[in-house]
């Protein structure tokens, strides 16, 4: 990628480290805030199938970027989304279906290609003449009293005011900032690609709540939808080696032949599954963003939904401050983010881990959240709209 060169010891206001979305995102809101930023991101390498359901705010963001307009004629819009108890348990939720159209919205959001979503914020920034941009990970980091001091694997050094670490579930800038994270391993593993099906859609993503795991067929262009498939790392890893013929047979009966037969469009790739949450989100001159803050599995497709919340707060946060950056705003960072991230991961995880159990009172009080998701409809709207968490604001 193009961008800048930085000399060594060069001086910014901001250093991004990582170049996810998350990262790309961060250096673009920190231009717009006038802040020199340099991003330090290797080529970022996502499997063409892999796949992000974004909702409202996540997609305001994008927009007031400059990304939609690209990304949305590839997306496909988000109008509803169905949640099927298919746990084979004695105690079972009803069937329950969110349309947006209930809170007064034509889509939740839209599911994105994640190379896509990537190659776009990149492109911006490459635009931008306030990101510098290395093409190499950062190999060492450490804080002194006026700066962050960076070192690049080829040996360029960068001094920032501002370090943004947006390194991922194994951050460099959270272990360097002396920040924990407590982590537990699951014993699932996401199985993700995309089929083409017989059946349309209509534009609803459909998570199948099974034993071991979500099965989850999110919409996509045309006939076409992704499939995110939780189940045991080895059954993931069968079901990753099984003819194409025989996947797709197996994905259309773990979906019950809901879009009819399916083919595979793309390659299967397995991910190892874990829940982390950092001990805080941001100390000395650090802030951290997306999954080197908080590591989900996928249910509910909240993930970088929240990572790019993280974003749009320091978005926030530097549109409320003049001068030099320092150790106040990473302090007031983790402040203004400590409560969505603990009750979403505390969410999200409490909802997987209720699948996984056989026992009766979990069973019962999932059936019970749903049953009253399903016919409750203020507790529908207030579920919908804590599943958007729609908090965007223009600077
Ligand atoms: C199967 C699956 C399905 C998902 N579906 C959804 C969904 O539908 N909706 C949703 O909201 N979320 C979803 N998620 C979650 C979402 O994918 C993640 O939250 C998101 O990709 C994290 O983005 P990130 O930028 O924080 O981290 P990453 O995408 O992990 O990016 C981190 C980057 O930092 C780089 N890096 C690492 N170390 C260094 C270093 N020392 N120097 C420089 N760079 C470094 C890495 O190379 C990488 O490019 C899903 C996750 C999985 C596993």
């Amino acid at each position: 990628m193009g961008g800048a060169s930085a000399s060594k010891s060069e001086r910014f206001e901001v250093c991004v480290v990582g170049g996810g979305a998350t990262g790309w995102a961060a250096a673009l809101i920190c231009a717009a805030a006038g802040r020199e930023t340099a991003i330090l991101a290797p080529p970022a390498d996502f499997p063409l199938g892999r796949t992000a359901a974004l909702f409202a705010g996540a997609v305001e963001l994008l927009d007031w970027l400059g990304a939609m307009a690209e990304l949305r004629p590839a997306a496909a819009r988000l109008e509803a989304m169905r949640l099927i108890d298919d746990t084979g348990r004695l105690l079972r939720a009803p069937e329950v279906t969110f349309y947006a159209s209930e809170i007064g919205l034509d889509a939740f959001g839209y599911n994105i290609v994640n190379r896509r979503l990537v190659e776009s914020l990149s492109g911006l920034a490459q635009k931008e003449p306030k990101i510098t941009h290395l093409e190499e990970p950062a190999a060492e980091l450490a804080f002194g009293e006026d700066e962050a001091r960076l070192t690049t694997r080829s040996g360029a050094r960068i001094a920032a005011e501002l370090v943004v670490g947006a390194d991922g579930s194994r951050s460099l800038v959270r272990e360097r900032a002396g920040i924990g994270m407590r982590r537990t391993r699951m014993a699932q593993s996401a199985l993700v690609t995309t089929l083409s099906t017989d059946f349309e859609h209509r534009f609803i993503s459909t998570e199948f709540h099974k034993a071991h795991g979500p099965f989850t067929l999110v919409p996509m262009p045309g006939s076409h939808v992704s499939l995110v498939w939780v189940e045991r790392p080895v059954e993931a890893t069968r079901l990753c080696q099984v003819p194409e013929e025989e996947f797709a047979e197996a994905a259309e009966e773990a979906a019950h032949s809901l879009l009819g037969p399916m083919r595979l469009t793309a390659p299967r790739v397995s991910y190892p599954l874990s829940v982390g949450l950092a001990d805080r989100f941001a100390a000395a001159r650090a802030v951290l963003i997306g999954e080197a803050a908080h590591v989900f599995p996928p249910i509910g497709a909240q993930g970088l939904n929240l990572g790019l919340r993280d974003v749009e707060a320091l978005k926030d946060l530097l549109a409320s401050r003049r001068g030099a950056l320092g150790p106040d705003v990473a302090e007031e960072f983790h402040r203004l983010r400590q409560a969505d991230i603990r009750s979403r991961t505390l969410a999200v995880d409490l909802l997987n881990r209720s699948l996984l159990t056989g026992m009766l009172p979990v069973q019962a009080l999932r059936a019970i959240a749903l049953s009253a998701a399903g016919g409750f409809a203020p507790f529908r709207r207030f579920l919908m709209h804590q599943g958007l968490a729609k908090t965007f604001r223009e600077i």
